[in-house]
């Protein structure tokens, strides 16, 4: 196989795998409206689960003041039956002291609950709102996905041609070329045959010595940048090859 050749199948393959890495990227990539769509599902979510924690404590003080609370009005009870049957003042004294005791126990109790109450009311119902998609917000979602999954359709598709492509590249340059290109690429990668830019190297910029330039126009023989190694062609009579439909 001549060098014009050769240089023709190595920057068809860096045209194939410069696609088929974009291809990849488009396939793992959400569109932004997506992405910025599932961060604010994922922010409520954050949020809904705060609120639904607080909730959870909220409730678990509740039930622990109520429980309290039950005790405290059966002793509250205790010293009213206490109370009826003192017999002097010295006693009358004590159970009183008890009952306000108690009773202001209760009202401290008593008091929290309905903080507590009015809390949960707040809570339950932001909850119930956050949770909730509305029908403009599902149709919109669900829109944008099947857009997304009609678009990775179409690069899956893109990509068996881009791969069917590489394959035949690869059988028209037989097993050296093909062996040659792969060492080439093993230190090159993603980037490792590139045109000539005037007379610089497009991928790394560097001006090419004159004799340099002659060589690569020549394509007589492999030709590489001083600078970045890779290897270098005259796009004006090196073109790779078109995918066909
Ligand atoms: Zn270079």
């Amino acid at each position: 196989m001549d060098t014009r050749s050769k240089l023709q199948y190595f920057a068809t393959l860096q045209k194939l795998l410069d696609l088929r890495r974009q291809a990849r990227q488009q396939l793992e990539k959400l569109p932004d409206e997506l992405l910025s769509l599932n961060q604010r599902y994922a922010e409520r979510r954050r949020l809904l689960q705060a609120k639904e924690e607080e909730l959870a404590r909220l409730r678990q003080e509740q039930a622990g003041l109520e429980g309290e609370l039950e005790t405290l009005k059966r002793e509250r009870e205790h010293f009213r039956r206490q109370k009826s049957m003192v017999t002097n003042m010295r006693q009358l004294q004590a159970v009183v002291n008890e009952l306000d005791q108690v009773e202001g126990e209760i009202k401290k109790r008593e008091e929290r609950l309905l903080a507590i109450w009015q809390q949960v009311e707040g809570l339950e119902e932001e909850v119930n709102n956050l949770s909730k998609e509305s029908e403009e917000e599902r149709l919109h979602r669900e829109a944008l996905e099947a857009a997304f999954a009609k678009q990775k359709q179409q690069v899956e598709k893109e990509l068996e041609r881009i791969e069917a492509h590489l394959r035949q590249t690869q059988r028209l340059l037989g097993t050296a070329g093909w062996e040659e290109f792969k060492k080439l690429w093993a230190t090159r990668k993603p980037t490792a045959v590139v045109p000539m830019d005037g007379d610089s190297c497009s991928a790394c910029h560097a001006q090419l010595r004159p004799s340099l330039v002659q060589l690569v126009k020549a394509s007589a023989e492999l030709a590489f940048c001083d600078s970045c190694r890779r290897l270098l062609y005259d796009r004006e009579t090196i073109k790779p090859l078109e995918l066909e439909a």
